[in-house]
């Protein structure tokens, strides 16, 4: 049987996007510090098995203290056969971190950096109601660069309100300039509620037609492709020895564990649940699945996956064969999944 990928999700934000439907609530240093130890406590009662992937999504994981991250990688590491070379991926947003957070990261057992970037273009940012600038992702990306990650990666958005083809060029463009490992291209979902709507209404902003959408996307995925950076799966690019072990898995089948209130553990439920005041963290208190979509027991093509979009629609346009698009949010039968994500 393969190994297991293990996916543990963090809540935690320090600003809510306006556009974000993802499972996440607003940080609090106390329920974080009780979520961490029902987490590690969840992962100790697991059955174990071999895993070669472990996948901290959110939320925001790099609002974790880096001995939080230990303990957890630890807790795994102790429940599960988790092999030497795994893959540990942490989800990072740019504001979160400084070249001392990332080195403490990658000295408690991190070996990949997701960061969720979404757009070089600062207007872009604001409307989404992102913390961050195109400098300081900049700034993050450039420092993990330099601190031996066996990967870094980025998110980018697509599909953004008021973003034109000139402007996604110059995020495209400035994404290829940073010489990632790693690329995910995602495309704004609207959900019915979310605040960028009305905000989008109010301003009078628009996205731009769905057609010249796809013209974008499949424009960025043959210029990421001439710098070698090779599209693997719908939304995500890659150089050569630089796919994500744990992202593959969603396409193959592979088997997961998940823990968080966010990843239905491996018996279809959340796996951390509050009662009362005794230290364990309510799943409700967030609501949704998280981003990153845990895998949960067995994840098969149309069953577990969340949309190919981190937190947007299931636009998936791919050139080569293997899932041929565009898929659209409400085809859950096509291919719905990811698990490298925006944040
Ligand atoms: S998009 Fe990411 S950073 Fe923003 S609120 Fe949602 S989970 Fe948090």
């Amino acid at each position: 049987m393969s190994s297991l990928g293990l996916y543990l999700h963090i809540p935690f934000c320090q600003a809510i996007c306006s556009y974000c439907n993802f499972n996440r609530g607003l940080l609090d240093a106390g329920l974080k510090q009780r979520y961490v130890s029902a987490l590690e406590a969840e992962i100790r009662r697991a059955p174990g098995g071999a895993a070669d992937t472990i996948f901290f999504g959110g939320g925001t994981p790099s609002l974790l203290e880096a001995d939080e991250v230990a303990r957890l990688i630890r807790a795994c590491r102790e429940t599960f056969d988790v092999a030497p070379d795994a893959e540990v991926t942490l989800e990072t947003n740019p504001e979160t971190v400084t070249a001392d957070r990332l080195t403490a990261f990658r000295e408690a057992g991190v070996t990949r950096i997701s960061f969720g970037v979404q757009s070089f273009d600062d207007d872009e940012l604001k409307r989404l109601g992102r913390v961050h600038s195109a400098a300081r992702a900049k700034e993050a990306i450039t420092a993990a660069q330099g601190l031996g990650f066996a990967s870094v990666s980025f998110d980018l958005m697509l599909w953004l309100p008021a973003q034109t083809r000139l402007t996604w060029r110059r995020t495209v463009d400035q994404a290829l300039a940073l010489a990632p490992d790693h690329l995910s291209l995602y495309l704004l979902e609207l959900y019915p509620n979310a605040p960028l709507k009305e905000e989008m209404a109010r301003a009078g902003w628009s996205q731009t037609p769905e057609d010249d959408a796809a013209d974008m996307y499949l424009e960025a995925l043959d210029l990421l492709e001439r710098a070698g950076l090779a599209q693997y799966e719908i939304s995500n690019v890659a150089r050569p020895g630089h796919r994500s072990r744990h992202n593959v898995k969603y396409w193959q089948a592979g088997q997961g564990f998940g823990v968080g209130c966010g990843a239905p553990g491996p018996r279809g439920r959340c796996a951390v649940e509050e009662r009362g005041g005794n230290g364990r963290v309510r799943g409700q208190d967030f609501g949704r699945r998280g981003r990153g979509g845990g895998p949960a027991g067995a994840v098969t093509p149309g069953a577990t996956r969340r949309s190919p979009v981190h937190g947007l629609a299931a636009h998936g346009w791919h050139r080569s064969g293997g899932f041929r698009g565009p898929i659209r949010s409400g085809s859950v039968g096509a291919v719905r999944g990811r698990t490298d994500t925006v944040s």
